[in-house]
């Protein structure tokens, strides 16, 4: 195989690059916008689901597989593209997970992580800036996150330096079959050629494959965040509370979400978020009310069925490989889902089991208004 045509540059074109790129490959990349502008732009960064037992076996394998690796492979991004993505170990604590606690102890017993139990005391200790209304909470040490626009920028700069060519404001729009085998893409510059087509279109996915195959039950789901200006030590820890979150960064900025919004591809913001955000924010750690919202912003997660996202080739139409569709997840099962994408396209053994994640008949539909996220986890 000589040429690699990945259409988008999102963490997870861009990781797929990376790999195929080290491993000898020329690779182009096909993008409508900007690299790293999307969702991949748009997120928390937290390496872990933000409640990783309510997802199957499919998506922790995944999640464990890049748990393991962030730390080595974002330390090689940052050396190879002088762009820090900020990784910290900052741990991730859980509120108001009783009603879940069965559930949570036989996953973290099956998985072997360690959620570590904290009294009214512990949680002042570990977190000092919590609202003293919280009298327990659950703690796992080992969660990390990075920072989403500085690994873009990494990843994007470090592809450059590797020779990958990164063709942005080019949207692929069709494709070029001979004898149903995939032979190349159109765009609105021209047509781009190579052994293997790569989609890695995000929220966009199906909408591109729509006129050609059956299409995966991929669809946009909004989430609109906000991020306050505060100082360093006003938030340690990654807090999780009733499904809104707050992340501190490195110099003390702190990341709140997020909606899961379902609007088609419209990523306005609005203002009644923008105070739900604040409120939430405030609720966990009261201080966050002396210091200003700096942005608030929106992405478009590739929202599917399950979160178990479409890796390998597509049935109907040799050459065409897939890998979208992580929905809240890309970042954390992003690194795993490339690598076993990687592991089909050079015929390596796989890091994981790849039947879970192939695109079968039952998870394909062939008209987009078919595809239900109402159920979506
Ligand atoms: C608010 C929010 C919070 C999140 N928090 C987390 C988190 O904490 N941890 C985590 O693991 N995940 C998180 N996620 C999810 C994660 O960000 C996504 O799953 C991941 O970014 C998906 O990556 P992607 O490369 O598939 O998509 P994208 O980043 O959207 O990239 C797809 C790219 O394909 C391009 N494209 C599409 N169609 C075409 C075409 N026809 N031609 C050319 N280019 C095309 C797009 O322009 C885009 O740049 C969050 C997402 C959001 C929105």
């Amino acid at each position: 195989m000589n040429k690699v045509i990945i259409i988008g540059a999102g963490i997870i074109g861009m990781l797929t690059a990376r790999m195929l790129s080290k491993a000898g490959v020329s690779v182009s990349i096909i993008e409508q916008g900007y690299a790293g502008r999307e969702s991949s732009w748009a997120g928390g960064g937290i390496i872990s689901p933000l409640y990783p037992w309510r997802y199957s076996d499919a998506v922790t394998r995944l999640a464990q597989w890049g748990q393991q690796y962030y730390p080595q492979v974002l330390d090689d991004i940052k050396q190879h593209s002088e762009i820090d993505p900020q990784y910290i170990q900052s741990g991730l604590l859980y509120l108001d997970i009783e009603d879940e606690l069965d559930q949570a102890r036989q996953w973290e017993s099956h998985y072997g992580y360690s959620f570590e139990p904290l009294s009214e005391k512990a949680l002042k200790l570990i977190e000092p800036g919590l609202n003293s209304s919280f009298r327990q909470g659950w703690f796992t040490d080992s969660i990390g996150q990075l920072r989403n626009p500085r690994m873009v920028r990494a990843l994007r700069e470090e592809l450059l330096r590797l020779g990958v060519t990164i063709n942005t404001q080019t949207q692929a729009q069709s494709f070029i079959v001979e004898n149903n085998r995939l032979k190349g893409v159109v765009t609105d510059k021209g047509s781009f050629y190579g052994d293997r087509v790569v989609v890695a279109g995000g929220a966009w996915s199906s909408r591109l494959l729509e006129q050609w195959v059956k299409i995966p039950k991929i669809a946009p789901v909004k989430g609109q965040m906000i991020v306050f200006k505060a100082a360093p030590g006003v938030v340690s820890r990654i807090v999780l509370s009733k499904g809104r979150y707050v992340i501190p960064r490195k110099d003390g900025r702190v990341v709140v979400g997020s909606t899961l919004e379902f609007d088609d591809f419209d990523k306005t913001t609005t203002e009644e978020v923008l105070s739900e955000l604040k409120q939430e924010a405030c609720r966990i750690i009261p201080a966050l009310k002396d210091y200003p919202v700096e942005k608030q912003w929106a992405g478009l997660r590739p929202g599917s069925v399950d979160g178990v996202p479409y890796i390998g080739e597509h049935p109907e139409l040799k050459n065409l490989y897939l890998n979208a569709g992580h929905f809240r997840n890309g970042v954390v099962i992003g690194l795993a889902s490339c690598q076993l994408l990687v592991n089909q396209l050079l015929g390596q053994k796989p890091i994981v089991d790849p039947e879970p994640y192939f695109l079968t008949e039952d998870r394909l539909v062939s008209d987009s208004s078919l595809i239900d996220l109402s159920t979506a986890i």
